[in-house]
């Protein structure tokens, strides 16, 4: 059963460092506090009570979890220790720097319930890197995800394509790297310019053009499909809407509360318009579950290809996996992948 998290964002404590992009307290809406014993508790009851039975797991978002101190650390591990052995908290989720991971502090964490490790790795690319203000190499998140999965703990990686310096195809390779390097899940985060950070600066200054929504979403599928390929779980994709982020916060780049959808619906509706004719009449059957994806946010896919004339019906069929359709036309009925059937290049970004 899928574990419903109880997330705890913990804002830039513990953090010494300044990347260009980060502005900690825009992401997580919050001042700075970490909860009290009483506050994580009182949320775990809460989410409890509201989790019809699922498990639950603890998330603790933002900020550098392993680079906080050792006492603070505890301080929130410890109040959820009798959670976990009653069986009422399934596992603990943390999120910190690559260069924050090493054997001792893997231990200590995993002998607290912790099982995941979400590594802000970014781009495994050190020029990228460098001119982001990161402060770690990609070497760096090459272990570390090595060192989590040795102690049996599940490592993510977050990826932050269009960062300063970040190509398409250097995006792509990250992603590669990522994937060849043993992690379990994927975030993907497009590079958004937020008020007040380093980042804005550059922007404003004209020395950094980010992707845009078009070009985020175009570079996105292929990162996803690539992912899809691997057999490598993409979790997220762009930064949650209830975070702070809205139009006030966020001068530019590549952002929208849906862009999940719109990276998928992206795959499915170029399946469609690579396997139907102009002027035809097609039903398209898809899996339940990605049924919004196919017909696009706002009927957006329906309604581009009805400029070509295309008339589409979309009907769910439990029979398929997710990443499949079947396109049934008076002449031919087939089964297509966006997985398999679609070849992109770096040059369409
Ligand atoms: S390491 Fe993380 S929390 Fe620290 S400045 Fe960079 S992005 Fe922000």
């Amino acid at each position: 059963m899928k574990p419903v998290t109880v997330p705890f964002f913990i804002s830039h404590q513990g953090c010494p460092h300044t990347c260009v992009f980060c502005d900690q307290r825009t992401i997580s809406g919050s001042q700075g506090a970490l909860p009290t014993a009483e506050q994580l508790l009182a949320r775990c009851e809460a989410w409890r009570v509201t989790a019809a039975g699922r498990p639950l797991e603890v998330a603790f978002f933002g900020g550098s979890f392993s680079a906080l101190p050792h006492g603070t650390q505890a301080a929130l591990l410890e109040p959820l220790q009798p959670l976990l052995k009653r069986g009422e908290l399934a596992a603990i989720r943390i999120s910190t720097r690559p260069d924050y991971i090493d054997d001792q502090r893997v231990e200590w964490l995993a002998a607290r319930g912790v099982r995941i490790i979400e590594l802000g790795v970014q781009s495994l690319d050190d020029s990228v890197l460098a001119a982001s203000g990161r402060g770690h190499t990609a070497a760096a998140s090459v272990q570390a995800i090595a060192c989590v999965r040795a102690h049996g703990l599940q490592a993510g990686a977050q990826l932050m394509p269009g960062l300063p310096g970040d190509t398409p195809v250097s995006a792509l390779e990250s992603l590669k790297r990522a994937i060849t390097a043993g992690a379990d899940f994927i975030r993907l985060y497009p590079t958004v310019v937020l008020r007040g950070t380093e980042l804005a600066r550059r922007y404003a200054g004209g020395d950094f053009v980010p992707l845009d929504l078009g070009r985020g979403i175009a570079l996105c599928k292929i990162l996803l499909q690539q992912a899809m390929r691997s057999g490598t779980p993409v979790i997220r994709i762009g930064l949650q809407a209830d975070a702070g982020l809205n139009n006030d916060t966020v001068l530019a780049g590549c952002w929208h509360p849906a862009l999940g959808q719109l990276v998928r619906s992206q795959l499915y509706a170029d399946l469609i318009d690579r396997f139907v004719a102009d002027g035809s009449h097609a039903t398209v059957l898809c899996h339940p579950a990605r049924l919004s994806d196919v017909i696009g946010l706002k009927r957006s896919t329906l309604e581009v290809l009805s400029r070509r004339g295309v008339q589409l019906r979309v009907s769910p069929d439990a029979s398929l996996v997710k990443e499949e359709i079947t396109i049934k036309t008076n002449q031919s009925c087939s089964s297509r992948s966006i997985i398999y059937d679609l070849n992109y290049s770096m040059y369409e970004v």
